[in-house]
């Protein structure tokens, strides 16, 4: 019996370092901090990487974007969404829907959660309402809590082309 469907799970973080923005979902959010990675440090697009490669049990975006390769410094997350995207059409694959929460205290990211909903389904070639964006606090407590960084969390279903 085939299976007509497919999910996956992804989880990232970034400390907060030097900086005067975030990205959040391919959106640049004015903060008092940046993120230390070796690319734009985009959490909600990491995140969901990971998700659509764990969908078809490819690894992770370590494996494919390896920090170590000059490639990809202060790379454009956005375009390891693509890139992601063209694994799963190649094998048969599309995002149907996908689901991520944002988590930190700060910057505040429900007034971007609209924009990054847009960039990702351009970027997935999917309609808006295919991509959630939430997101949420841990209530002042742990790492996010102390605005010590943040993270997301992604899930995504994958239908047949
Ligand atoms: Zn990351």
């Amino acid at each position: 019996m085939s299976i007509d469907i497919r999910i996956g799970h992804g989880f990232d973080v970034h400390a907060f370092g030097d900086g005067d923005h975030v990205m959040l979902g391919g959106v640049r959010i004015a903060h008092d901090r940046g993120v230390l990675a070796h690319s734009d440090g985009d959490v909600v697009l990491h995140a969901l990487c990971d998700a659509m490669l764990g969908a078809l049990a490819l690894g992770d975006i370590g494996i494919h974007f390896p920090p170590s390769d000059a490639r990809w410094k202060g790379a454009d997350s956005r375009a390891f969404v693509r890139q992601c995207d063209a694994l799963l059409h190649e094998r048969g694959w599309r995002v149907g829907n996908c689901d991520i929460t944002v988590i930190c205290e700060r910057p505040k990211v429900g007034p971007h959660a609209q924009a990054m909903r847009e960039v990702i389904a351009d970027d997935l070639g999917i309609d808006v309402d295919a991509v959630s964006v939430k997101a949420t606090t841990t209530e002042t407590l742990g790492f996010t809590g102390r605005r010590e960084g943040v993270a997301a969390q992604a899930v995504c279903l994958l239908v047949r082309t």
